[in-house]
């Protein structure tokens, strides 16, 4: 006779069960500032743990979850270590957490309203509220003409943009992809050349910036004009508010009026730093947004939410609907007929769809507004705190201005010195960073973000920086 709790569909051993993993769960967040950032792993390590065949008869959840100790967690990069100051943080929380879990229990799929109605009117809701939030424009709002969508990243919320753009600049021009042409900086993220080539664009501008890292505008009037002189039709624009390598801000509203008055649709990405507007400070770097098509952000970057959860708005869902919009007779139904209800299948490539609001509506409602603010302000007031360590220190530099929670900085000894103190930081532990590079010079990215640091752990980093960059 096989173990009660090895049948997959007891509802009692899911309880227990569930209840295990929770325990389980708490205790690695818990463990994890004894532990290594990353843990060290050669290729191929990982499979070797597993058997070559899948297994033929149930196993019991305790093999199962005692395999999280032994295969999956010798195999991590801790990305919710306190430690972890590298690339962008992927914050979760223990609310966000549940709030998946919740999600995997309902397993429900909101393609339409009808398909489950709750998942898309708290997702319109939830969004809405962020649109108060972050001060963004109530236009945005799905009870006016705008509205919220969530996706998994912003990578598919720009390449959708990007394909609504392609319409509308069709529709209204009668031009054909070929001859469409597409700007950015060139300290954008790499999805925007990935969504423009994935959209069939063949003209990709990278615009030059100045010294701060910022997109100049006069590059993109330039830019403008030699392409309307070959014959060319400039139909998209993506600035950047945080931009992936230093937090860099374009100017939003300078961008914003040339794309008006030249009919260029203009995207926002800041999938990064789109989460620090819940504190009012930091809107002037948002400046002229009355004035864009389109917008995104990741609250599974710096908004305790984890992994997938992407905003993306628009000011006007009318030209996004027209363009995705196809209406199979399997999905007719009255509510969408009536014109009264969304149907999120429209706003995006997938049919299928996670209830993803689920997770970022409990987070909202255990953190509060407040809790939120106060921790995107501890972090950026750390970081602060970092960048006056660097400044004071004889062989360290800051290359770039950190309006949110990032520091840039080499070492005044080279691009290999400064290699080289970044895999000193990391040798240690305690803490990982990460490394780029602008115009051929690497520096060194920390950013303070994960949900469980503290400001011990800056003191200790802040150490730990100087100490490795005496030499
Ligand atoms: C992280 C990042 C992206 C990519 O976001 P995904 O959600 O991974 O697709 C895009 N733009 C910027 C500025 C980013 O920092």
């Amino acid at each position: 006779m096989r173990p009660a709790t090895s049948d997959p569909l007891d509802l009692e051993a899911f309880r227990q069960h569930g209840h295990s993993l929770v325990d389980w769960l708490a205790d690695y967040l818990g463990s994890l500032d004894s532990r290594p950032v990353c843990e060290t792993v050669q290729p191929g390590d990982v499979r070797a743990k597993l058997p070559s065949r899948a297994p033929e008869q149930p196993e019991p959840f305790e093999a199962v979850l005692a395999d999280l100790d032994r295969v999956v967690v010798p195999g991590l990069a801790h990305w919710q270590h306190p430690g972890w100051l590298g690339y962008f943080p992927a914050a979760s929380s223990p609310a966000s957490v549940l709030g998946e879990l919740a999600t995997a229990g309902f397993g429900v799929v909101g393609m339409l309203w009808s398909s489950s109605p709750a998942a898309t009117e708290i997702e319109s809701h939830v969004l809405d509220w962020l649109v108060d939030l972050l001060g963004v424009p109530q236009q945005w709002k799905t009870t006016d003409v705008g509205g919220g969508v969530l996706q998994s990243g912003a990578s598919a919320s720009t390449h959708t943009m990007l394909v609504v753009a392609r319409e509308v600049c069709r529709e209204r021009t009668g031009t054909v992809t070929d001859d469409m042409v597409v700007y950015t900086s060139s300290e954008a993220h790499s999805s925007v050349e990935k969504g423009a080539r994935m959209a069939g664009y063949r003209h990709i501008r990278l615009l030059q910036t100045d010294a701060e890292l910022a997109v100049r505008p006069d590059s993109f009037v330039a830019a403008i004009e030699t392409d309307r002189s070959a014959g060319l039709v400039p139909t998209f624009v993506c600035s950047t508010v945080g931009t992936t390598g230093t937090t860099a801000v374009d100017p939003v509203r300078h961008i914003a009026e040339i794309a008006r008055s030249e009919q260029i649709w203009h995207h926002v990405d800041a999938a990064y730093a789109g989460a620090a507007m819940i504190c009012e400070e930091f809107r002037p770097h948002q400046d002229g947004l009355e004035l864009v098509d389109s917008y995104t952000f990741n609250p599974h970057k710096w908004l305790a939410t984890n992994l997938n959860c992407s905003v993306m708005w628009v000011a006007d869902r009318r030209p996004l609907i027209e363009t995705l919009s196809v209406l199979p007779p399997y999905l007719r139904n009255e509510a969408s007929a009536s014109g009264q209800v969304i149907d999120y299948r429209d706003w995006h490539l997938p049919l299928d769809r996670p209830f993803r609001a689920l997770k970022l509506w409990f987070v909202l409602r255990s953190f509060g507004a407040e809790g939120l603010r106060r921790m995107i302000r501890n972090h950026v007031s750390w970081t602060r705190r970092i960048v006056e360590c660097i400044d004071r220190h004889p062989n360290l530099e800051c290359i770039a201005p950190s309006p949110f929670a990032l520091v840039a900085f080499v070492h005044r000894g080279g691009n290999e010195a400064t290699d080289d103190l970044v895999a000193r930081v990391n040798r240690d532990g305690r803490f990982y960073i990460t490394a780029s590079e602008a115009d051929g010079r690497r520096y060194a990215r920390i950013v303070v973000g994960s949900t469980w640091t503290t400001e011990a752990h800056i003191d200790s980093v802040c150490d730990l920086i100087d100490k490795s960059a005496r030499r």
